[in-house]
């Protein structure tokens, strides 16, 4: 039998919710299936471990995670601590010491879940978002300096190397190509930001040409969010630099319903280094401690991480237990409204996956 070797980091907040409970659901759907098991090996870095020694993660924290399979992450953010110095210290940490480079968001609208966009339907909301993850907006150079001073000056540079835009767009096209309608638009802002952005538009078409059967367009980034409302069925996978898409997929995750539900998953496509998969909201204080934070963007996450194990008819098996929650309002966390508790979705999920019960809803996650 198969054992995958998994980290967990709960992180902050609801993270030490719902990681549990992504686990919970790990834990089932491996005995459901029979063919493979889970090792666990927990970590508790974020805000309390910060508290305590001052850093989020110890100095050697990648050598712990570097032989494991993949990582479930739940959130980094501390009322108390800077929020660059939580998502720096933890997160962009280990995305960027594991160069997991593509930052893949898929957004549907699950049964029974309302859209804020009237009359959308479940096929008009079907995208996903390929995000830059290593360089662009967020290349961590710049400085601050003579602070408080009149003459005070702070730079934040963006860095688009040619290397990592083909990596990124590479893999941007394979998916789209991977999908249905193979259909691919690349956001930009070539208009304004007339040096990095202008080469990331050549780089596009030239690898375009390597993909004849992609059909691919080009959408400026403030248009881009009209597109998604207007005309929502007009999209399906998109790729974007790491600020365009980080902003990108909080209004496609707010327009399926809820941040509650919406996960994401940091690749390393070459497999050099564990991926690692995390719901996309954040830490959550104002719910934290309650039991009522939604689950249900882990368990998509953790739907993920099986797929990228190659564990697709597992993968399966948690999107038709999560679809058949969407779809009962008794299984609605109050995010979406209803009222119920972290732990009643969690068992009704991992219920689900015991039964077998057969997918009325089943979709692929990616396609
Ligand atoms: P951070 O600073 O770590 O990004 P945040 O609290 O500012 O966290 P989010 O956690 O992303 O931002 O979410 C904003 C709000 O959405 C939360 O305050 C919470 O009320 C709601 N929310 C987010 N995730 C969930 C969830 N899984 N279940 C229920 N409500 C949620």
């Amino acid at each position: 039998m198969k054992r995958y070797r998994i980290a967990t980091i709960p992180g902050d907040g609801i993270g030490k919710e719902v990681v549990p409970a992504g686990q919970r659901l790990m834990a089932a759907v491996a005995k459901a299936m029979d063919s493979f098991a889970f090792e666990f090996e927990n970590f508790d870095w974020g805000g309390d471990y910060y508290r305590r020694f001052g850093v989020m993660m110890p100095e050697d924290g990648l050598d712990a995670l570097r032989d494991k399979d993949a990582i479930l992450f739940g959130s980094a953010g501390d009322p108390d601590i800077p929020d660059h110095v939580t998502l720096w210290g933890l997160r962009l940490r280990i995305c960027q010491g594991f160069d997991q480079y593509a930052n893949v968001r898929p957004t549907r609208l699950l049964p029974g879940i309302e859209s804020p966009l009237r009359h959308c339907r479940i096929e008009d909301l079907n995208w996903v978002i390929v995000r830059e993850n290593s360089e662009g907006e967020y290349s961590g150079i710049g400085g601050r300096v003579h602070q408080g001073h009149p003459i005070e000056v702070a730079s934040d540079v963006t860095v688009l190397t040619r290397p990592g835009v083909e990596r990124i767009l590479r893999y941007a096209f394979r998916l789209a190509q991977s999908r249905r309608r193979k259909q691919l638009t690349v956001v930009t802002k070539s208009n304004a930001q007339r040096h990095a952005m202008v080469m990331w538009d050549q780089i596009a078409r030239e690898i375009a040409r390597e993909f004849p059967d992609v059909s691919c367009d080009k959408e400026l980034v403030d248009a881009m969010t009209v597109r998604m409302v207007s005309r929502p069925a007009s999209l399906d996978t998109v790729v974007a630099t790491n600020l365009h898409a980080d902003i990108l997929s909080d209004l496609a995750a707010a327009l399926a319903g809820s941040l509650g539900i919406a996960p994401t998953a940091n690749i390393d496509p070459e497999r050099r280094y564990p991926s690692m998969f995390e719901p996309i909201h954040g830490s959550a204080f104002d719910i934290m401690g309650k039991g009522i934070a939604n689950p249900i963007g882990t368990f998509w996450s953790v739907a993920m991480l099986l797929d990228h194990l190659g564990e697709a008819d597992a993968a399966r098996r948690v999107m038709s237990a999560v679809e058949y929650a969407t779809a009962t309002p008794a299984l609605h966390t109050r995010d979406l409204g209803g009222s119920a508790t972290t732990e009643q979705v969690t068992a009704a999920v991992c219920e689900r996956i015991r039964s077998g019960a057969e997918p009325p809803y089943a979709l692929s996650v990616g396609a």
